[in-house]
């Protein structure tokens, strides 16, 4: 079996049309995530289960729309926000970074307890043009996948198994992630949903799975054993945020004049950091002045 490395994601369907897959390696961007917000343990889990988790939902998408996942529950960890691409394009990030929390009663990670089980999650579609579609459930858990899988049962009607996985090394360093989506399209038959169930527990936990050198190849094929699955599309996904100077500009600009000579006097300049990827855009007081200037130009113009 031939090791491979790196990020990978695989859309795919069965050949009768019953059942669709998605699942992806998202070790290399859960680490990046990891290092842009410097998160500990608890929280590297919640976001890089949510990260995964936007990476499979952008698959579902078209061109460039987007989904943006929101779990708000009543936990310490506060709003985990994930966005995620048909080009495999994800960011996000979580309130509260640097929480600490005990382990389970099973030793693991308590990803539900920092989410919090009550709570929400929300899963907007975003189609460009201003229109946008959301979708919500009440969450089950906090632990994210069975979050999702209820929201898909309820918001969606659409069946679907959702796994998520994150493991954290000693040194609190990202050392697999992944998870796939199985969704069950009308029509499909007892017999093969016992089926998917038996391989579902037969593999078990996602991040593990890889630590025995599997793909995501390896793992359509163990699931969709027997149903001829087709490849309808692959590629390697990543924590990209896509803001930059220019963008955060032409927001401070739409301030207006007053607004922007406040942020000069009282903060000597502008610091904006973007809450996906925590990078600081800092503005000096010399392009605040010459943005107010040209702000209240505009202003006279619109009053001749
Ligand atoms: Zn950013």
């Amino acid at each position: 079996m031939a090791v491979t490395k790196g990020d990978e994601l695989i859309r795919a369907t069965t050949q009768d049309g019953m059942v669709r897959f998605i699942g992806a390696r998202t070790t290399e961007l859960v680490g990046r995530a990891r290092e842009l917000h410097g998160t500990w343990p608890v929280p590297t889990a919640a976001l890089g289960r949510a990260l995964t988790a936007a990476s499979l939902l952008g698959a579902l998408q078209k061109n460039d729309e987007k989904m943006t996942l929101r779990i708000l529950g009543d936990g310490p960890l506060g709003a985990v926000v994930a966005q995620g691409d048909a080009r495999g394009r994800v960011r996000g990030y979580v309130q509260h970074p640097e929480l600490d929390l005990p382990p389970t009663a099973e030793g693991k990670l308590d990803v539900g307890g920092a989410v919090g089980r009550q709570g929400h999650i929300h899963v907007t579609r975003d189609l460009g043009l201003k229109e946008a579609y959301t979708g919500t459930a009440e969450l089950v858990s906090g632990e994210i996948a069975e979050d999702l899988t209820q929201y898909f049962l309820i918001s969606e009607q659409t069946p679907s198994a959702v796994a998520l996985g994150v493991l954290i090394d000693v040194d609190g360093s990202v050392k697999s992630a992944g998870g796939y989506l199985l969704q069950l399209m009308p029509g499909a038959d007892d017999t093969m949903i016992d089926q998917l169930e038996a391989r579902i527990a037969r593999i078990g936990s996602i991040s593990q799975y890889w630590s025995t050198g599997k793909s995501v190849r390896d793992l359509m094929e163990e699931l969709l054993e027997g149903m001829e699955p087709k490849v309808l599309a692959a590629y390697r996904p990543e924590f990209f945020c896509g803001c930059d100077r220019e963008r955060v500009a032409a927001l401070l600009k739409s301030l207006g004049a007053d607004e922007l000579a406040d942020m000069r006097k009282t903060q000597r300049g502008a610091e904006v950091r973007c809450h996906f990827c925590n990078q600081v855009h800092f503005f000096a007081p010399e392009e605040l002045k010459a943005w107010e200037q040209e702000s209240a130009r505009h202003r006279e113009d619109e009053g001749k």
